[in-house]
């Protein structure tokens, strides 16, 4: 595998010519099959509290948002939502959280151990920072993965939109590292078209997903949020040196053919924002770019509309079941197959019962 170089990189991401892009999301999509095969993997995505103790100057979920109004789930809603993920067909379920100390770390072991032991699903947590011992606590309870996505590589920009809650500064990705080291698969990723992030610090970013070989990978659009300073324009963070990205649909897409070409073998989500941007086609495209994973929400609907980081989120008036459905007709429609299994990297998955599945389907037909 050829790896792209940093010119190389930026030269893609200025990138504009219709013909050329489709050669480069074509070129993903070839390395997407040859490494990860033909299955989009299903994490349903259970939202289990929205408070937060963070200042993150683009996430809706701030502290300082007191527009918001929080929940926290219960034990029980949890256990529910993941015995739904299971009688859905998902493979894994992504518990995600603002960075809430109400989470109390035994508690949420207690949930991923009764989870693990229940039902056949790979668990991932996505909590924000918490310490060392709290990561090797659930580790140990039985969490899979763990999504910390680090933003931007870019480290003043990252200073800039991500106070920190300490004296030490935050450093997402020297967490990505611990994770890793405990035996997690670790994801990051990026938002695309911050408020004063170049064509520069995109690159940037890619190689560093590769740096730190990451396993999981997401990338979406920066969404502004008129009730954070960065959505409303009142922090603008200068550009010293470059030019400012878009947040746009293409460049997005750009950025997940890039990062497949660069990291072959990782899971990358088409994700929510993304489709958030563009409802009826966003998805698909991000799975024809290089993406080959989709996060259905199974957060109960009383609670959807309360999870905002960003605003307009898609989806959020679909019933997990409808979700379900909606997804797996948008993946059979790009003559692809839902995973069947944990989906954990590096695994081909073979579409040998979608394929009696379709068979059946014409028996069915035929009679
Ligand atoms: N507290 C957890 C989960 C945060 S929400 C954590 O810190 O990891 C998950 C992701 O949503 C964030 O990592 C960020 O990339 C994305 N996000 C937050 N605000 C956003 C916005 N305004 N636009 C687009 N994506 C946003």
């Amino acid at each position: 595998m050829k790896a792209l170089t940093q010119p190389e990189l930026l030269e893609w991401l200025h990138e504009s010519r219709p013909s050329r892009l489709q050669l480069l999301y074509g070129w993903a999509d070839r390395v997407r099959k040859e490494w990860v095969g033909d299955a989009v993997h299903l994490r349903g995505l259970i939202e289990i509290s929205s408070h937060c103790a963070r200042q993150c100057m683009y996430c809706g979920l701030r502290a300082a948002n007191k527009q918001l109004t929080r929940y926290r789930m219960e034990r029980e809603e949890i256990l529910n939502c993941a015995l739904e993920a299971e009688q859905l067909g998902y493979g894994t379920v992504v518990m995600q959280a603002g960075e809430d100390g109400e989470i109390k770390a035994d508690w949420m072991a207690e949930i991923v151990h009764w989870i693990k032991r229940e039902t056949r699903l790979a668990v991932t947590l996505s909590l924000g920072e918490r310490s060392q011992d709290e990561f090797k606590m659930w580790r140990q309870a039985g969490a899979d993965r763990y999504l910390l996505r680090f933003e931007t590589s870019d480290k003043k920009l990252f200073r800039a939109i991500h106070p920190s809650r300490y004296e030490v500064g935050s450093d997402r990705i020297e967490l990505l590292r611990t994770l890793k080291a405990l035996g997690y698969e670790a994801g990051g990723g990026v938002m695309v078209g911050i408020p004063g992030q170049t064509f520069e610090s995109l690159a940037g970013d890619i190689l560093t997903f590769r740096t730190l070989n990451l396993d999981m990978i997401g990338i979406g659009p920066f969404i502004p949020h008129a009730g954070t300073p960065l959505g409303s324009g009142a922090l603008k963070p200068l550009i010293e040196n470059g030019e400012q990205a878009p947040n746009s649909e293409e460049m997005v897409y750009k950025m997940i053919a890039l990062t497949r070409i660069t990291c072959p073998e990782a899971n990358i989500p088409s994700t929510t924002a993304l489709a958030t941007i563009n409802r009826t086609e966003g998805r698909k495209l991000g799975l024809k770019a290089g993406a080959n994973v989709v996060m259905p929400n199974l957060t109960p609907m009383k609670y959807r509309s309360l999870y905002e980081i960003y605003p307009a989120k898609a989806c959020i008036e679909e019933s997990a079941s409808d979700c379900n459905q909606c997804l797996r007709g948008q993946i059979h429609s790009l003559g692809r197959f839902a995973g069947r299994g944990e989906g954990g990297r590096g695994t081909v998955e073979v579409p040998l019962l979608s394929r009696v599945e379709a068979g059946l389907q014409l028996v069915q037909l035929a009679q």
